[in-house]
């Protein structure tokens, strides 16, 4: 059919992380779903971010820990691939 928010099919059984409640959405920040007790509404721009209570406390602090999870995700991989290519070639000699 036409493009449908598929994504939210799977959010049917989530919970609050905070209050074990059904999730009424996930933070903007560290993604974990939150109910409407357990987050605030923040305004950002265009549209209204919904951020967890624990997200709310660490404030700016939280910003980089999330730089430091992306770049974890992605420099992990990339070392795996690296590690392999050389143990590969390593092998082969
Ligand atoms: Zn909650
Ligand atoms: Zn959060």
């Amino acid at each position: 059919m036409t493009g449908q928010l598929s994504t939210y099919g799977d959010d049917d059984d989530a919970r609050c992380v905070f209050c074990g409640a059904l999730a009424a959405g996930d933070c903007a920040r560290c993604q974990r779903s939150v109910c409407g007790d357990c987050c605030v509404l923040t305004s950002g721009g265009i549209r209204t971010w919904a951020i967890c209570l624990d997200c709310q406390e660490r404030g700016g602090q939280s910003l980089r820990a999330e730089w430091m999870t992306v770049a974890g995700w992605v420099v992990i991989p990339i070392l795996l691939l690296l590690a392999a290519a050389v143990a590969y070639v390593t092998w082969m000699h």
